[in-house]
Protein backbone atom coordinates (compact mmCIF):
# COMPACT_ATOMS: atom_id res chain seq x y z
CA UNK A 1 0.00 0.00 0.00
CA UNK A 2 1.73 3.53 -1.02
CA UNK A 3 1.71 5.56 1.83
CA UNK A 4 2.44 9.34 2.91
CA UNK A 5 3.72 11.36 6.35
CA UNK A 6 2.04 13.06 8.58
CA UNK A 7 3.83 15.56 10.70
CA UNK A 8 1.85 16.06 13.93
CA UNK A 9 2.56 18.34 16.51
CA UNK A 10 0.60 19.11 19.68
CA UNK A 11 -1.96 16.65 19.79
CA UNK A 12 -3.75 16.52 22.89
CA UNK A 13 -4.89 13.61 24.67
CA UNK A 14 -7.15 13.92 28.07
CA UNK A 15 -6.46 11.86 30.57
CA UNK A 16 -10.03 11.77 31.51
CA UNK A 17 -10.46 10.82 28.24
CA UNK A 18 -8.32 7.51 28.08
CA UNK A 19 -8.45 6.65 32.28
CA UNK A 20 -11.02 3.77 32.01
CA UNK A 21 -9.57 2.13 28.72
CA UNK A 22 -8.48 -1.34 29.18
CA UNK A 23 -4.92 -0.55 28.29
CA UNK A 24 -1.11 -0.24 29.69
CA UNK A 25 -0.10 2.70 28.21
CA UNK A 26 -2.21 5.21 25.83
CA UNK A 27 1.12 5.79 23.64
CA UNK A 28 0.31 2.78 21.78
CA UNK A 29 -3.32 3.36 21.02
CA UNK A 30 -3.21 6.67 19.40
CA UNK A 31 -4.96 5.60 16.23
CA UNK A 32 -8.60 7.52 16.78
CA UNK A 33 -6.96 10.81 18.57
CA UNK A 34 -4.34 11.11 15.01
CA UNK A 35 -7.15 10.28 12.59
CA UNK A 36 -10.01 13.10 14.15
CA UNK A 37 -6.47 15.77 14.18
CA UNK A 38 -6.21 15.13 10.63
CA UNK A 39 -9.90 13.90 9.73
CA UNK A 40 -9.21 10.94 8.51
CA UNK A 41 -11.28 7.31 9.10
CA UNK A 42 -9.27 5.61 11.60
CA UNK A 43 -8.67 2.87 9.28
CA UNK A 44 -6.31 4.93 7.12
CA UNK A 45 -3.38 5.37 9.51
CA UNK A 46 -1.04 2.73 9.19
CA UNK A 47 1.07 3.89 12.14
CA UNK A 48 3.00 6.37 13.88
CA UNK A 49 6.30 7.00 15.53
CA UNK A 50 6.22 9.29 18.66
CA UNK A 51 8.68 11.84 18.61
CA UNK A 52 8.03 13.40 22.02
CA UNK A 53 5.18 13.07 24.71
CA UNK A 54 4.93 15.64 27.25
CA UNK A 55 2.34 16.21 30.17
CA UNK A 56 0.41 19.36 30.43
CA UNK A 57 -0.99 20.43 33.70
CA UNK A 58 -1.35 24.04 33.63
CA UNK A 59 -4.97 23.08 33.87
CA UNK A 60 -4.88 21.18 36.68
CA UNK A 61 -6.36 18.94 37.44
CA UNK A 62 -7.59 18.09 33.86
CA UNK A 63 -4.13 17.21 32.72
CA UNK A 64 -3.28 16.02 29.39
CA UNK A 65 -0.55 14.25 27.44
CA UNK A 66 1.00 15.75 24.45
CA UNK A 67 2.36 14.82 21.87
CA UNK A 68 4.47 15.40 18.51
CA UNK A 69 4.44 12.43 16.00
CA UNK A 70 5.09 11.39 12.70
CA UNK A 71 1.99 9.22 11.52
CA UNK A 72 1.85 7.41 8.06
CA UNK A 73 -1.30 7.37 6.43
CA UNK A 74 -3.09 6.05 2.93
CA UNK A 75 -1.55 8.03 0.02
CA UNK A 76 -5.10 8.91 -0.94
CA UNK A 77 -6.36 9.88 2.47
CA UNK A 78 -7.72 13.44 3.07
CA UNK A 79 -5.11 14.85 5.50
CA UNK A 80 -6.76 18.06 6.84
CA UNK A 81 -3.66 20.30 6.93
CA UNK A 82 -3.88 23.05 9.67
CA UNK A 83 -1.21 24.48 11.41
CA UNK A 84 0.59 22.04 13.21
CA UNK A 85 -0.11 19.21 11.12
CA UNK A 86 2.25 19.18 7.53
CA UNK A 87 1.90 16.07 4.92
CA UNK A 88 5.05 15.34 3.63
CA UNK A 89 5.72 12.67 0.49
CA UNK A 90 9.41 11.22 1.88
CA UNK A 91 10.22 9.84 5.17
CA UNK A 92 12.58 12.52 7.22
CA UNK A 93 16.21 10.45 7.10
CA UNK A 94 17.17 8.33 9.67
CA UNK A 95 20.68 9.79 11.59
CA UNK A 96 23.00 6.74 11.58
CA UNK A 97 25.91 9.27 11.72
CA UNK A 98 27.60 7.65 15.00
CA UNK A 99 27.59 4.32 13.58
CA UNK A 100 29.04 5.45 9.97
CA UNK A 101 31.63 7.92 10.58
CA UNK A 102 34.53 9.21 8.77
CA UNK A 103 37.35 7.09 10.16
CA UNK A 104 41.11 8.24 10.31
CA UNK A 105 43.13 6.11 8.68
CA UNK A 106 44.67 4.95 12.09
CA UNK A 107 42.48 4.19 14.82
CA UNK A 108 44.06 3.37 18.57
CA UNK A 109 43.94 -0.91 19.37
CA UNK A 110 43.01 -1.66 22.63
CA UNK A 111 43.06 1.80 24.07
CA UNK A 112 42.28 2.28 27.93
CA UNK A 113 39.04 3.33 29.31
CA UNK A 114 39.62 3.91 32.98
CA UNK A 115 35.81 4.25 34.83
CA UNK A 116 32.70 2.07 33.91
CA UNK A 117 30.24 5.37 34.30
CA UNK A 118 28.19 6.47 31.76
CA UNK A 119 30.47 8.70 30.33
CA UNK A 120 33.34 5.71 30.08
CA UNK A 121 30.72 3.01 29.09
CA UNK A 122 30.01 5.31 26.10
CA UNK A 123 33.31 5.81 25.27
CA UNK A 124 33.90 2.47 25.26
CA UNK A 125 30.87 1.59 23.41
CA UNK A 126 31.37 4.23 20.56
CA UNK A 127 35.04 3.27 20.61
CA UNK A 128 34.18 -0.64 20.44
CA UNK A 129 31.48 -0.61 17.78
CA UNK A 130 34.32 0.77 15.39
CA UNK A 131 36.81 -2.24 16.19
CA UNK A 132 39.07 -0.36 18.56
CA UNK A 133 39.09 -3.51 21.37
CA UNK A 134 38.98 -1.25 24.06
CA UNK A 135 39.73 -2.02 27.91
CA UNK A 136 37.76 -0.71 30.44
CA UNK A 137 39.08 -0.83 33.97
CA UNK A 138 37.05 0.25 36.94
CA UNK A 139 37.68 0.07 40.87
CA UNK A 140 34.34 -1.07 41.65
CA UNK A 141 32.83 -4.44 40.94
CA UNK A 142 30.46 -5.85 38.26
CA UNK A 143 26.63 -5.31 38.73
CA UNK A 144 25.61 -8.06 39.96
CA UNK A 145 28.46 -8.09 42.86
CA UNK A 146 27.90 -4.30 43.56
CA UNK A 147 24.50 -5.01 44.04
CA UNK A 148 25.21 -8.24 46.87
CA UNK A 149 27.89 -5.67 48.09
CA UNK A 150 25.19 -2.87 48.71
CA UNK A 151 22.68 -4.93 50.47
CA UNK A 152 26.03 -6.11 52.80
CA UNK A 153 26.60 -2.82 53.54
CA UNK A 154 22.82 -1.78 54.62
CA UNK A 155 23.07 -4.81 57.02
CA UNK A 156 26.49 -4.44 58.19
CA UNK A 157 26.64 -0.42 57.95
CA UNK A 158 30.22 -1.11 56.87
CA UNK A 159 31.27 0.77 53.77
CA UNK A 160 33.30 -0.98 51.06
CA UNK A 161 34.98 2.44 49.75
CA UNK A 162 35.69 0.54 46.19
CA UNK A 163 32.12 -1.25 45.86
CA UNK A 164 29.44 1.05 47.46
CA UNK A 165 26.61 4.03 45.69
CA UNK A 166 29.40 5.67 43.25
CA UNK A 167 32.02 3.39 42.44
CA UNK A 168 31.29 0.15 40.13
CA UNK A 169 29.82 -1.06 36.80
CA UNK A 170 27.58 1.98 35.41
CA UNK A 171 28.94 4.30 37.81
CA UNK A 172 27.06 6.90 39.76
CA UNK A 173 24.10 6.66 38.17
CA UNK A 174 23.24 2.95 38.37
CA UNK A 175 21.14 2.82 41.40
CA UNK A 176 19.24 5.97 40.99
CA UNK A 177 16.18 7.00 39.54
CA UNK A 178 18.01 6.89 35.99
CA UNK A 179 16.42 10.46 34.90
CA UNK A 180 17.57 10.70 30.99
CA UNK A 181 17.23 14.53 30.27
CA UNK A 182 19.64 17.49 30.20
CA UNK A 183 19.84 20.62 28.95
CA UNK A 184 22.97 19.56 26.77
CA UNK A 185 21.15 19.69 23.39
CA UNK A 186 23.71 17.74 20.95
CA UNK A 187 22.37 15.39 18.13
CA UNK A 188 24.31 12.60 19.21
CA UNK A 189 21.06 12.17 22.33
CA UNK A 190 19.44 9.40 19.49
CA UNK A 191 22.57 7.43 19.59
CA UNK A 192 22.66 7.24 23.55
CA UNK A 193 19.48 6.23 23.81
CA UNK A 194 18.72 3.63 21.19
CA UNK A 195 21.95 1.98 22.92
CA UNK A 196 20.40 2.12 25.91
CA UNK A 197 16.80 0.98 24.48
CA UNK A 198 19.13 -1.79 22.62
CA UNK A 199 19.96 -2.96 26.36
CA UNK A 200 16.58 -3.28 27.34
CA UNK A 201 15.80 0.34 29.01
CA UNK A 202 12.25 0.86 28.25
CA UNK A 203 11.72 1.61 24.70
CA UNK A 204 9.24 4.73 25.48
CA UNK A 205 12.43 6.76 26.30
CA UNK A 206 13.05 7.49 23.22
CA UNK A 207 9.93 9.93 23.15
CA UNK A 208 8.97 10.77 26.59
CA UNK A 209 9.71 13.84 28.23
CA UNK A 210 11.66 13.44 31.21
CA UNK A 211 11.94 10.17 30.88
CA UNK A 212 13.21 7.68 34.16
CA UNK A 213 14.82 3.92 33.66
CA UNK A 214 15.00 3.36 37.68
CA UNK A 215 17.10 1.61 39.93
CA UNK A 216 16.06 -1.91 38.80
CA UNK A 217 16.41 -1.70 35.41
CA UNK A 218 19.35 0.18 35.12
CA UNK A 219 22.08 -2.50 36.68
CA UNK A 220 20.92 -5.20 33.95
CA UNK A 221 20.83 -2.37 31.02
CA UNK A 222 24.70 -1.38 32.29
CA UNK A 223 25.42 -5.38 32.07
CA UNK A 224 23.72 -5.59 28.25
CA UNK A 225 25.75 -2.93 27.07
CA UNK A 226 28.75 -4.68 28.91
CA UNK A 227 28.07 -7.46 26.66
CA UNK A 228 27.39 -5.26 23.53
CA UNK A 229 30.90 -4.41 24.05
CA UNK A 230 32.59 -7.49 24.52
CA UNK A 231 30.69 -9.23 21.72
CA UNK A 232 32.52 -6.53 20.02
CA UNK A 233 35.67 -7.33 21.28
CA UNK A 234 36.00 -5.10 24.01
CA UNK A 235 36.63 -6.40 27.56
CA UNK A 236 36.03 -5.31 31.47
CA UNK A 237 39.01 -5.60 34.30
CA UNK A 238 36.98 -5.00 38.21
CA UNK A 239 38.39 -4.44 41.22
CA UNK A 240 41.46 -2.26 39.77
CA UNK A 241 42.04 0.89 40.70
CA UNK A 242 44.35 3.06 39.03
CA UNK A 243 46.46 5.19 40.95
CA UNK A 244 48.76 6.96 38.14
CA UNK A 245 49.25 7.53 34.71
CA UNK A 246 52.83 6.31 32.93
CA UNK A 247 54.31 8.84 31.22
CA UNK A 248 57.15 8.62 28.47
CA UNK A 249 58.34 11.15 26.29
CA UNK A 250 56.22 13.59 27.65
CA UNK A 251 53.20 11.28 26.70
CA UNK A 252 50.28 9.29 28.27
CA UNK A 253 51.59 5.53 27.33
CA UNK A 254 49.25 3.53 29.91
CA UNK A 255 48.20 3.59 33.53
CA UNK A 256 49.38 2.18 36.39
CA UNK A 257 47.08 0.00 39.01
CA UNK A 258 46.67 0.68 43.04
CA UNK A 259 49.05 -3.26 43.07
CA UNK A 260 51.79 -1.91 41.04
CA UNK A 261 50.90 -3.15 37.78
CA UNK A 262 50.93 -1.25 34.92
CA UNK A 263 49.36 -1.68 31.75
CA UNK A 264 50.22 0.10 28.46
CA UNK A 265 48.09 1.31 25.49
CA UNK A 266 48.15 3.98 22.69
CA UNK A 267 44.95 6.22 24.13
CA UNK A 268 44.04 6.46 28.11
CA UNK A 269 40.56 7.97 28.52
CA UNK A 270 39.90 8.19 32.30
CA UNK A 271 36.08 9.08 33.18
CA UNK A 272 36.66 9.07 37.09
CA UNK A 273 33.34 10.33 38.10
CA UNK A 274 33.40 13.29 40.77
CA UNK A 275 34.23 11.09 43.67
CA UNK A 276 37.52 9.90 42.11
CA UNK A 277 39.72 12.30 44.49
CA UNK A 278 42.57 10.60 45.00
CA UNK A 279 43.02 10.54 40.93
CA UNK A 280 41.96 13.29 40.30
CA UNK A 281 44.82 15.20 42.76
CA UNK A 282 47.54 12.85 41.42
CA UNK A 283 46.59 14.10 37.88
CA UNK A 284 46.20 17.59 38.94
CA UNK A 285 49.75 17.36 41.03
CA UNK A 286 51.31 15.79 37.83
CA UNK A 287 50.76 19.44 36.05
CA UNK A 288 47.51 17.99 33.86
CA UNK A 289 46.19 21.56 33.25
CA UNK A 290 43.30 22.44 34.66
CA UNK A 291 40.66 25.28 37.20
CA UNK A 292 38.73 25.52 39.82
CA UNK A 293 35.35 25.61 38.71
CA UNK A 294 31.92 26.46 40.72
CA UNK A 295 30.34 23.48 42.26
CA UNK A 296 27.36 23.32 44.36
CA UNK A 297 25.89 21.62 47.70
CA UNK A 298 23.23 21.37 50.30
CA UNK A 299 21.08 18.66 51.16
CA UNK A 300 17.83 16.43 50.51
CA UNK A 301 14.21 17.85 51.05
CA UNK A 302 11.83 14.54 51.40
CA UNK A 303 7.79 14.57 51.51
CA UNK A 304 5.14 12.51 51.43
CA UNK A 305 4.78 12.05 47.76
CA UNK A 306 1.07 12.97 47.68
CA UNK A 307 2.39 16.55 49.03
CA UNK A 308 4.35 16.56 45.44
CA UNK A 309 1.06 14.94 43.75
CA UNK A 310 -1.60 17.41 44.78
CA UNK A 311 0.56 20.33 44.17
CA UNK A 312 1.69 19.17 40.43
CA UNK A 313 -1.22 17.67 39.40
CA UNK A 314 -4.24 18.24 41.65
CA UNK A 315 -4.99 15.44 41.74
CA UNK A 316 -4.21 11.86 43.38
CA UNK A 317 -2.57 8.98 40.78
CA UNK A 318 -4.15 5.72 42.34
CA UNK A 319 -7.53 7.09 43.80
CA UNK A 320 -7.94 10.12 40.83
CA UNK A 321 -6.40 8.57 37.80
CA UNK A 322 -5.10 5.27 37.13
CA UNK A 323 -1.45 5.15 38.40
CA UNK A 324 -0.41 3.36 35.30
CA UNK A 325 -1.70 6.09 33.11
CA UNK A 326 -0.38 9.08 35.44
CA UNK A 327 3.13 8.00 37.58
CA UNK A 328 4.26 10.15 40.59
CA UNK A 329 4.86 13.84 40.07
CA UNK A 330 8.03 14.96 39.66
CA UNK A 331 9.66 19.13 40.24
CA UNK A 332 12.25 20.91 38.94
CA UNK A 333 12.41 24.02 41.11
CA UNK A 334 14.48 26.83 40.87
CA UNK A 335 14.77 30.28 43.12
CA UNK A 336 16.00 33.90 42.27
CA UNK A 337 16.19 35.82 45.29
CA UNK A 338 15.48 39.73 44.55
CA UNK A 339 19.04 41.42 45.03
CA UNK A 340 18.04 42.51 48.52
CA UNK A 341 17.08 39.38 49.83
CA UNK A 342 21.33 39.00 49.69
CA UNK A 343 20.74 35.09 48.69
CA UNK A 344 22.30 32.80 45.84
CA UNK A 345 20.00 30.71 43.62
CA UNK A 346 19.06 27.53 44.86
CA UNK A 347 17.60 24.27 42.30
CA UNK A 348 16.17 21.39 43.24
CA UNK A 349 18.47 18.26 41.95
CA UNK A 350 18.01 14.83 40.81
CA UNK A 351 14.52 14.68 42.24
CA UNK A 352 12.80 11.23 42.94
CA UNK A 353 9.30 10.73 42.34
CA UNK A 354 8.47 7.62 44.52
CA UNK A 355 11.60 7.37 45.51
CA UNK A 356 14.38 6.73 48.48
CA UNK A 357 17.32 8.56 49.99
CA UNK A 358 20.53 7.09 49.88
CA UNK A 359 24.02 7.45 50.95
CA UNK A 360 25.89 8.09 48.09
CA UNK A 361 29.38 8.00 49.73
CA UNK A 362 32.54 6.28 49.37
CA UNK A 363 34.57 6.99 51.86
CA UNK A 364 34.23 6.05 55.51
CA UNK A 365 33.67 8.19 57.97
CA UNK A 366 31.96 10.29 55.49
CA UNK A 367 28.49 10.59 54.72
CA UNK A 368 26.57 12.43 51.75
CA UNK A 369 22.84 11.65 50.22
CA UNK A 370 20.90 11.48 46.93
CA UNK A 371 18.28 9.36 45.90
CA UNK A 372 17.01 6.74 43.83
CA UNK A 373 13.91 5.19 42.68
CA UNK A 374 12.72 1.88 41.29
CA UNK A 375 10.95 1.88 37.77
CA UNK A 376 7.42 2.06 39.14
CA UNK A 377 8.21 4.80 41.61
CA UNK A 378 6.10 3.86 43.93
CA UNK A 379 7.27 4.25 47.39
CA UNK A 380 5.32 6.82 49.09
CA UNK A 381 8.04 9.35 49.42
CA UNK A 382 9.53 12.12 46.96
CA UNK A 383 12.21 13.12 47.56
CA UNK A 384 15.00 15.85 46.32
CA UNK A 385 18.63 17.40 46.69
CA UNK A 386 18.50 21.61 47.06
CA UNK A 387 21.84 22.69 46.07
CA UNK A 388 23.32 26.13 45.92
CA UNK A 389 26.08 27.33 43.90
CA UNK A 390 29.36 27.52 45.84
CA UNK A 391 31.80 30.78 45.46
CA UNK A 392 35.26 29.21 44.61
CA UNK A 393 38.91 31.12 44.11
CA UNK A 394 39.26 31.51 40.65
CA UNK A 395 42.51 31.96 41.30
CA UNK A 396 42.76 28.00 42.90
CA UNK A 397 43.38 24.93 42.09
CA UNK A 398 39.75 23.12 43.06
CA UNK A 399 41.46 21.75 46.29
CA UNK A 400 39.84 24.17 48.56
CA UNK A 401 36.30 22.86 47.19
CA UNK A 402 37.30 19.07 47.78
CA UNK A 403 38.34 20.05 50.99
CA UNK A 404 35.29 21.90 52.18
CA UNK A 405 33.33 18.82 50.78
CA UNK A 406 35.49 16.85 52.97
CA UNK A 407 35.03 18.79 56.07
CA UNK A 408 30.87 18.85 55.98
CA UNK A 409 30.75 15.02 54.66
CA UNK A 410 32.86 14.32 57.76
CA UNK A 411 30.61 16.55 60.21
CA UNK A 412 27.08 15.00 58.51
CA UNK A 413 28.63 11.24 59.14
CA UNK A 414 29.50 12.63 63.11
CA UNK A 415 26.12 14.38 63.58
CA UNK A 416 24.44 10.94 62.47
CA UNK A 417 25.76 8.76 65.24
CA UNK A 418 28.98 7.88 63.18
CA UNK A 419 27.03 4.52 61.44
CA UNK A 420 25.83 6.16 59.02
CA UNK A 421 22.53 7.12 60.00
CA UNK A 422 21.27 10.32 58.39
CA UNK A 423 20.85 13.50 60.26
CA UNK A 424 17.45 15.50 59.71
CA UNK A 425 15.75 18.13 60.50
CA UNK A 426 12.39 19.33 60.22
CA UNK A 427 12.37 22.22 57.15
CA UNK A 428 10.16 24.45 59.28
CA UNK A 429 12.79 23.77 62.45
CA UNK A 430 15.57 24.46 59.98
CA UNK A 431 13.82 28.27 59.30
CA UNK A 432 13.80 28.92 62.69
CA UNK A 433 17.53 27.47 63.98
CA UNK A 434 15.75 24.89 66.27
CA UNK A 435 16.13 21.46 66.74
CA UNK A 436 12.19 20.84 66.24
CA UNK A 437 10.37 17.81 67.17
CA UNK A 438 11.75 14.64 66.41
CA UNK A 439 11.33 13.67 62.81
CA UNK A 440 8.60 11.37 60.52
CA UNK A 441 9.45 8.44 58.89
CA UNK A 442 12.28 8.42 55.85
CA UNK A 443 12.63 6.46 53.35
CA UNK A 444 16.47 6.46 54.00
CA UNK A 445 16.86 2.90 55.01
CA UNK A 446 19.80 3.53 57.24
CA UNK A 447 17.84 5.57 59.57
CA UNK A 448 17.55 8.94 60.18
CA UNK A 449 17.97 11.05 63.71
CA UNK A 450 17.14 14.44 64.49
CA UNK A 451 20.24 16.78 63.67
CA UNK A 452 20.90 20.80 63.02
CA UNK A 453 21.58 20.98 59.26
CA UNK A 454 21.90 24.78 59.72
CA UNK A 455 24.67 24.26 61.83
CA UNK A 456 26.58 21.68 59.40
CA UNK A 457 26.31 24.00 55.98
CA UNK A 458 27.97 26.94 55.06
CA UNK A 459 25.96 30.05 56.20
CA UNK A 460 25.63 31.58 52.96
CA UNK A 461 24.32 27.97 51.65
CA UNK A 462 21.74 28.18 55.15
CA UNK A 463 20.63 31.78 53.71
CA UNK A 464 19.91 30.47 50.51
CA UNK A 465 17.83 27.50 51.37
CA UNK A 466 15.46 29.38 53.71
CA UNK A 467 14.61 31.61 51.41
CA UNK A 468 14.43 28.70 48.72
CA UNK A 469 12.31 26.90 50.41
CA UNK A 470 9.73 29.87 50.98
CA UNK A 471 9.34 30.22 47.45
CA UNK A 472 8.74 26.73 46.72
CA UNK A 473 6.37 26.33 49.39
CA UNK A 474 4.24 29.11 46.75
CA UNK A 475 4.59 26.57 44.13
CA UNK A 476 3.90 23.30 45.78
CA UNK A 477 1.69 23.91 49.09
CA UNK A 478 3.25 22.10 52.21
CA UNK A 479 6.69 22.18 50.66
CA UNK A 480 8.34 23.97 53.70
CA UNK A 481 5.68 23.32 56.06
CA UNK A 482 5.55 19.47 55.40
CA UNK A 483 9.01 18.86 54.19
CA UNK A 484 12.21 16.85 55.77
CA UNK A 485 15.48 18.12 55.76
CA UNK A 486 17.97 14.77 55.25
CA UNK A 487 21.98 15.18 54.37
CA UNK A 488 24.24 16.37 53.64
CA UNK A 489 24.47 16.43 50.07
CA UNK A 490 27.60 17.63 48.58
CA UNK A 491 28.48 14.66 45.50
CA UNK A 492 27.32 17.06 43.00
CA UNK A 493 30.00 18.04 40.60
CA UNK A 494 33.74 18.93 40.49
CA UNK A 495 34.92 21.83 42.12
CA UNK A 496 37.48 21.29 38.86
CA UNK A 497 37.38 21.10 35.16
CA UNK A 498 40.62 20.04 32.97
CA UNK A 499 41.47 21.70 30.11
CA UNK A 500 41.31 20.31 26.49
CA UNK A 501 43.14 20.75 23.60
CA UNK A 502 40.68 22.61 21.33
CA UNK A 503 41.65 20.50 17.96
CA UNK A 504 41.95 16.89 19.68
CA UNK A 505 40.09 17.36 23.09
CA UNK A 506 42.76 15.99 24.63
CA UNK A 507 44.05 17.05 28.41
CA UNK A 508 47.37 19.03 28.14
CA UNK A 509 49.59 15.26 28.54
CA UNK A 510 49.24 13.99 25.11
CA UNK A 511 47.60 10.48 24.65
CA UNK A 512 45.47 11.21 27.85
CA UNK A 513 41.60 12.26 27.66
CA UNK A 514 39.42 13.41 30.81
CA UNK A 515 35.56 12.15 30.33
CA UNK A 516 32.77 13.00 31.98
CA UNK A 517 31.68 14.34 35.71
CA UNK A 518 35.32 14.32 37.19
CA UNK A 519 36.90 15.87 34.57
CA UNK A 520 34.43 18.83 34.42
CA UNK A 521 32.22 18.21 31.79
CA UNK A 522 29.19 16.99 32.66
CA UNK A 523 26.64 16.80 35.23
CA UNK A 524 23.93 13.64 34.68
CA UNK A 525 24.03 10.04 33.24
CA UNK A 526 23.04 11.73 29.93
CA UNK A 527 25.33 14.77 29.77
CA UNK A 528 28.40 12.41 30.83
CA UNK A 529 27.46 9.91 28.33
CA UNK A 530 27.26 12.34 25.55
CA UNK A 531 30.97 13.88 26.51
CA UNK A 532 32.10 9.78 26.12
CA UNK A 533 30.30 9.72 22.78
CA UNK A 534 31.83 13.13 21.87
CA UNK A 535 35.74 12.27 22.89
CA UNK A 536 35.27 8.39 21.28
CA UNK A 537 34.30 10.19 18.21
CA UNK A 538 37.09 12.41 18.06
CA UNK A 539 39.63 10.07 18.46
CA UNK A 540 37.85 7.91 15.60
CA UNK A 541 37.62 10.51 13.17
CA UNK A 542 40.76 12.97 14.01
CA UNK A 543 38.33 15.74 14.17
CA UNK A 544 36.79 17.24 17.24
CA UNK A 545 33.75 16.35 17.66
CA UNK A 546 31.69 19.37 18.88
CA UNK A 547 28.40 19.73 20.61
CA UNK A 548 25.59 19.77 17.51
CA UNK A 549 21.90 20.45 18.05
C1 LIG B 1 22.63 8.20 43.81
C2 LIG B 1 22.76 9.00 42.56
C3 LIG B 1 21.63 9.22 41.78
C4 LIG B 1 21.75 9.91 40.57
N1 LIG B 1 20.65 10.06 39.80
C5 LIG B 1 20.77 10.59 38.57
C6 LIG B 1 19.67 10.62 37.68
O1 LIG B 1 18.57 10.14 37.99
N2 LIG B 1 19.85 11.19 36.46
C7 LIG B 1 21.05 11.72 36.09
O2 LIG B 1 21.17 12.21 34.97
N3 LIG B 1 22.11 11.71 36.91
C8 LIG B 1 22.00 11.15 38.14
N4 LIG B 1 23.08 11.11 38.97
C9 LIG B 1 24.35 11.67 38.50
C10 LIG B 1 25.01 10.71 37.51
O3 LIG B 1 24.99 9.42 38.04
C11 LIG B 1 26.42 11.15 37.22
O4 LIG B 1 26.36 12.46 36.70
C12 LIG B 1 27.09 10.25 36.19
O5 LIG B 1 27.10 8.92 36.63
C13 LIG B 1 28.51 10.72 35.90
O6 LIG B 1 29.07 9.84 34.98
P1 LIG B 1 30.65 9.63 34.83
O7 LIG B 1 30.81 8.50 33.90
O8 LIG B 1 31.28 10.92 34.51
O9 LIG B 1 31.18 9.23 36.28
P2 LIG B 1 30.70 8.09 37.27
O10 LIG B 1 29.34 7.63 36.95
O11 LIG B 1 30.95 8.61 38.62
O12 LIG B 1 31.68 6.86 36.96
C14 LIG B 1 33.01 6.88 37.33
C15 LIG B 1 33.53 5.45 37.37
O13 LIG B 1 34.94 5.50 37.52
C16 LIG B 1 35.35 4.51 38.44
N5 LIG B 1 36.61 4.98 39.04
C17 LIG B 1 36.79 6.07 39.82
N6 LIG B 1 38.08 6.18 40.15
C18 LIG B 1 38.73 5.14 39.59
C19 LIG B 1 40.07 4.70 39.60
N7 LIG B 1 41.03 5.37 40.27
N8 LIG B 1 40.39 3.56 38.95
C20 LIG B 1 39.43 2.85 38.27
N9 LIG B 1 38.15 3.24 38.24
C21 LIG B 1 37.79 4.37 38.88
C22 LIG B 1 34.21 4.42 39.44
O14 LIG B 1 34.18 3.16 40.07
C23 LIG B 1 33.00 4.65 38.54
O15 LIG B 1 32.46 3.44 38.08
C24 LIG B 1 23.00 10.43 40.18
C25 LIG B 1 24.12 10.25 40.99
C26 LIG B 1 24.01 9.54 42.17
C27 LIG B 1 25.22 9.34 43.02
Amino acid sequence: MSTRFVDIEALEVPLKAVAKLPIQSIDHHLEPWIARACRIPESDVVRYLIDRRSLDARGKPDLRFVYNLRAEVREDSPVNEVPGISVRTTPPPLDHSLATLPLAESLPLHPIIVGAGPAGQMAAYLLALHGCKPLVIDRGRDADTRTADLEKFHTTRDLDPESNYLFGEGGAGTYSDGKLYTRVKDRRMRFLLEAFVAARAPRHILWRHHPHIGSDILPHMCKHLRKQIEQWGGSFRWQAAVQDVVVENGRCSGIELTNGERISAPLVLIAPGHSARDLITTLMRRGVEHKAKGFQLGCRIEHDQRVIDMGQYGCLPGRDLPKHLLGAAEYNLVSRPPPHAKADHVTTFCMCPGGEIIAATSDRGQLSTNGMSRYARASSFANAGLIVNQAVEREGDGMAGFDLIERLERAAFAAGGGDYTCPAQGATAFMRSEDGPAVGSSSYRLGVRPGRIDRILPPATVTALREALKFFDRVIPGFLTKGTLVGVETRISSPVRFERNPETLASSLPGLYLAGEGAGYAGGIVSAGLDGLRLAETILTGKPALRER
